[in-house]
């Protein structure tokens, strides 16, 4: 293992039938990583410690496959994300960030460059293998049980993956639990994943659709429009806003992923998740929301990249969240 991982920062992700969650410090030993708590081993293969937890079953591995001999290097050269891997670097810079970055969902790692003392988490270990990712710290892990120590990392940030976790709530737990008070946020997974999409309905033909589907297909131009999407959005979401709490429950919608031979994009996503509600799910946590200073634009988010900053430990960082915008009062007020 490269001599640079950020090894203080490892923790065990068992958990004990008895004793709950292990979270013990976990240490390099004869290639294999022990938990000093539970002495759980952790493999470390070609370089990459596995952290895969029995809590998640997963049996799942059409991505193994997918992922198979895949190179950092040609995919680099590629123009995917390539807007966001600027926005990466450059909000880097004007931060001024130390480190520890962690990307959840990192791929082949086309972000590694981006930010300082990097380190991709992913799920397909294949991925993690890439040509050209070898000398970056990575680490084969779920979302859901983050093999991080509490308040470990300065930056966590993670493009267009957390639409493919299901139990939704519990990898923004995991995200909340080890970023550092002061510590930046960067989520843009795809917002708003449909079950019409994950049930190819835009792409079959109506003769294999049921009754239900074909209804929805015939009304698709009007489901995506923007004004319908607006009419059945914003009010849900004030809704949400006017009856939060302090550590508001985040609701999510579970979706059945396709993995078929058809690719159609989003079709495989596991939740749909709604971008205000995000916001409101780490605001209500104190979170400043950089990308969304006021209540206006939360309500109105589309498919945008969420900026949030958890609140420094002493609380006088940052200052108070917004007061109510005389816009969206009227908007109340409508209603
Ligand atoms: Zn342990």
């Amino acid at each position: 293992m490269d001599g640079t991982f950020p090894i203080d920062s490892l923790r065990c992700i068992q958990d004990h039938p008895e004793r709950g969650s292990c979270s013990g410090a976990v240490i390099s030993a004869d290639n294999v990583l022990v938990c000093q708590t539970c002495g759980f081993r952790y493999p470390v293969v070609r370089g990459v410690p596995v952290f895969r937890s029995e809590r998640w079953q997963f049996t799942d591995t059409w991505f193994e496959e997918m992922y198979a001999g895949r190179s950092r290097i040609t995919e680099l050269e590629s123009t995917y994300l390539v807007g966001e891997r600027r926005f990466m670097a450059e909000f880097a810079e004007e931060r001024g960030l130390e480190g520890p970055c962690l990307e959840i969902g990192c791929g082949t790692g086309l972000f590694a460059e981006t930010v300082p003392q990097y380190i991709g988490l992913e799920y397909s270990l294949e991925s993690l293998f890439a040509r050209g990712f070898e000398s970056f710290d990575r680490l084969c892990g779920d979302a859901r049980s983050l093999p991080l120590a509490d308040e470990s990392m300065e930056c966590v940030f993670s493009f267009n993956t957390l639409e493919h976790v299901a139990e939704l709530e519990q990898a923004f737990e995991e995200i909340h639990r080890v970023l550092k008070p002061g510590g930046a946020l960067v989520l843009k997974p795809a917002w708003h994943c449909t079950r019409y999409v994950t049930e190819l309905i835009p792409v079959l033909p109506y003769r294999e659709l049921n009754a239900r589907q074909k209804i929805v297909k015939a009304l698709l131009p009007l489901i995506r429009s923007k004004p319908y999407k607006m009419l059945t959005r914003v009010p849900w979401r004030i809704q949400r806003w006017l009856t939060q709490r302090p550590n508001n429950p985040l609701s999510w919608g579970r979706l059945t992923p396709y993995h078929g031979e058809a690719w159609v994009a989003d079709a495989d996503a596991a939740s749909s998740i709604d971008c205000h509600e995000s916001i409101l799910y780490f605001t209500s946590r104190g979170y400043q929301c950089h990308s969304h200073p006021t209540t206006l634009r939360q309500l109105l988010a589309g498919h945008d990249i969420v900026v949030l900053e958890k609140p420094a430990r002493d609380g006088s960082r940052f200052p108070q969240r917004d007061s109510v915008d005389p816009p969206v009062m009227a908007l109340i007020q409508n209603s």
